[in-house]
């Protein structure tokens, strides 16, 4: 239980259809939270279903806003610094939106604004997976692929705010796929939940990857991560060729950032890694194989520990750190 006096945070995760509030104490603990859906994607709306969110989250706790001490945002886009401007957020459809102008209008007080890996990498670094750990790399491949890095103690988010951008790294050269990011062969146009079942349609179109079609119980809405993975595991030789280069790709791009940034601890997470047991378990012997040899062998693979929970947790201790 929160005592009188404590330092609160108002932490916030929000993602392309949910919007999560939560109140977190000074020890990374959830006390409250709350989920909004978002049917409009508006930035403005957004500010102010944020706020109201809040509200409730506190009310939960018979507090108001005059209890909170910081209050962190982690965004699923690209943030520029502590400017709290959103560049890119391809799944909000936001361009260039001064969100954190937008949150204090709607607050009356300044949040921090971070991408929502930053947040998550954040949160298991300070009471997950990763506690204590000073140089922590952290991968989620879902929906989008991203990471967030905490180095010598530290978020780094580089000189512009948008380091780790680890799903628009180029793991085909020429004539790759298209990305959301208007790039081509970028790892995201491979591995992201999205692109793989795009894929997989594609391949079926040409009346290929049957065995994946049939483990969706031949429907288009069905197919996906966890299909293919049901395929390969029955021994469909196209499910395996295709999980097997998925697995590389991510593997091989995991291992490259792991030999330049030599992290102590690496969080595997996000959703097509949870629906694809046979793919993460590639995916370490990838990043095993091909990660420099002496970095391999101080680094620590783990599984998030906070689940959903990372990202609320994350943004809330920013918060408090940024109003220390
Ligand atoms: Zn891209």
């Amino acid at each position: 239980m929160s005592q009188a006096g404590e330092r609160l945070a108002l932490g916030c995760d929000l993602g392309a259809t949910n919007l999560r509030v939560a109140v977190v104490d000074a020890r990374g603990t959830v006390l409250s939270s709350v989920r909004r859906k978002l049917d409009d994607r508006t930035p403005s709306v957004v500010a102010e279903e944020l706020a109201f969110g809040a509200k409730e989250a506190l009310a939960l706790l018979g507090k108001d806003l005059d209890a909170v001490s910081g209050l962190g945002v982690g965004v699923a886009g690209q943030v520029a610094g502590d400017s709290g401007i959103v560049l890119v957020g391809p799944n909000l459809g936001w361009t260039d939106v001064r969100f954190g102008a937008l949150v204090e209008r709607a607050f009356g007080r300044r949040p921090r604004v971070v991408n929502d890996l930053s947040a998550a990498a954040w949160g298991e670094r300070s009471v997950g997976a990763a506690r204590g750990a000073s140089h922590v790399l952290l991968v989620f491949a879902g929906s989008g692929v991203g990471s967030g890095m905490i180095l010598g103690g530290e978020l780094y988010e580089g000189a512009g705010g948008i380091a780790g951008e680890l799903g628009h790294v180029k793991v085909v050269p020429a004539g790759g796929r298209p990305c959301g990011c208007g790039q081509r062969g970028c790892l995201e146009a491979y591995v992201s939940g999205h692109n793989l079942a795009q894929r997989i349609r594609e391949l079926a179109r040409e009346g290929k990857a049957r065995a994946i079609v049939r483990a969706a119980g031949g429907e288009p809405d069905r197919i996906g991560g966890p299909c293919l993975e049901q395929a390969a595991e029955e021994g469909d030789p196209e499910a395996i060729e295709l999980r097997d280069e998925v697995a590389q790709l991510l593997g091989v791009a995991i291992a490259n950032a792991v030999t330049i940034l030599n992290p102590q601890k690496l969080i595997l997470g996000g959703g097509v890694l949870a629906g694809m047991k046979g793919l993460k378990l590639r995916v370490r012997e990838w990043i095993l194989r091909a990660g420099g040899k002496a970095q391999v062998e101080q680094l620590s693979i783990l599984d998030p520990a906070l689940g959903d929970d990372s990202g609320v947790i994350g943004a809330g201790l920013l918060g408090l750190h940024a109003a220390r």
